[in-house]
């Protein structure tokens, strides 16, 4: 009796396990099938499906809208003109120099400056001849301007450290002195930094010197004065070298007016001194600086850098390049100007058309 329960008992639990172990062995079989079929019509699915425009299942809240349009001017020149007194110029030097990055990096900066009144940008390009295309681009903002074409000198372009934009504001500094510009406010603006429009009414105002946070500068994120009751009484700079002023070029102006008062004022070509140095020119105490942007608690200029990449090669016939038919000549001849891409007979990237989601090459295209 016993032994026939035992044996029953055994024989269950056998049948019991066989059974689960079928249900396993199912279960993994429809997983991997289920899987293979998902993995390879996933793909095709992904492309192949029209997915509607009303999300399904993406996550999307709309924070706010609005309906006015709230733009003015930030200044506008007032009606009553002649009851103020003439706002003071900002002299904005800015340095540049030929890349692929250019054309763009001066379309954003001049796009910003064309929402400052009394302000007259100098822009000097390091190069030898001047560029008629930056010129040009300059024209179209409407904003006074001189455009100056003054070249690192070679010496300094095989250094270790290449004293970047130095010869630029060197010029710039020559151009404010020979042309006997003895009031308004210098301020040094890279071509590639990001402005707040604050920042102008900011500097304006500048007696003597006045200092502010920059963001995106080094292992602090931030080079900043340090305001104490007011009155900047240090520096917050993650890379201090020694530096009397260890600021960024792009935080602090000076007023004209004050830094005429400088027999010597100078950026020398020291690669990562020229504020320090210059500011040593203009002769700057502790006591004359001014912290603008609230007491140095916003952040109203940006140290941003853009990526920069290989101008690439296109190869394309020179028939084609001249065939003033359709657009791709003027527009790839364009480019290459700029030195955003180049255009070669031989080599490189060769050209083609998409139609219809067909690529073809240009010649078959033609004909
Ligand atoms: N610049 C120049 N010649 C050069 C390199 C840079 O005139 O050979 C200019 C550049 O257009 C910018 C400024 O000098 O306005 C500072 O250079 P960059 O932005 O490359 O240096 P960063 O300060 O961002 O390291
Ligand atoms: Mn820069």
């Amino acid at each position: 009796m016993l032994v026939r329960m035992v044996y029953n008992s055994v024989r269950n639990m056998t049948k019991a396990r066989n059974f689960a172990f079928l249900i396993v062995v199912a279960l993994l079989v429809f997983a991997i099938l289920s899987l293979l079929s998902n993995t390879s019509s996933a793909a095709s699915d992904d492309v192949n499906k029209e997915y509607s425009i009303v999300p399904e299942n993406d996550t999307m809240a709309l924070c706010f809208e609005s309906l006015q349009d709230t733009r003015k001017l930030l200044y506008s020149s007032t009606d009553n003109d002649n009851d103020i007194e003439p706002e003071p110029i900002i002299y904005f030097v800015t340095p540049t120099y030929p890349r692929r990055e250019q054309v763009a990096e001066i379309t954003r900066l001049g796009q910003t400056l064309m929402h400052i009144p009394y302000l007259h940008w100098i822009v000097a390009d390091d190069t030898s001849v001047c560029n008629n295309f930056l010129n040009n681009l300059l024209k179209k903002f409407g904003i006074p301007y001189t455009h100056i074409a003054s070249p690192m000198p070679e010496f300094y372009r095989t250094k270790k450290l290449v004293p970047r934009g130095v010869a630029n504001r060197r010029a710039a500094l020559a151009w404010i002195r020979n042309n006997n510009k003895k009031t308004g406010v210098l301020y040094f603006g890279d071509d590639d930094n990001t402005f707040d429009l604050k920042l102008f009414s900011e500097i304006r105002s500048t007696k003597k010197v006045s200092m502010f946070p920059v963001g995106l500068i080094g292992d602090y994120a931030i080079s900043t004065p340090v305001v104490k009751h007011g009155k900047v009484d240090g520096f917050f700079d993650s890379w201090p070298a020694k530096r009397k002023w260890p600021v960024d070029m792009a935080g602090f102006a000076v007023n004209l007016e004050y830094m005429g008062l400088s027999p010597n004022v100078t950026m020398p070509y020291k690669a990562g001194y020229e504020e320090d140095e210059f500011l040593k020119s203009i002769g700057l105490k502790m006591q004359d600086i001014e912290p603008k942007a609230n007491n140095c608690t916003e952040i109203l200029v940006w140290h941003t850098q853009t990526k920069n990449n290989k101008p690439p090669k296109i190869r394309i016939s020179n028939g084609i390049l001249r065939n003033n038919q359709f657009n791709l000549g003027v527009l790839l001849k364009k480019l290459e100007t700029m030195g955003v891409s180049h255009i070669s007979q031989s080599e490189g990237t060769a050209a083609q058309i998409t139609k219809d989601g067909k690529s073809k090459s240009l010649i078959s295209w033609f004909s």
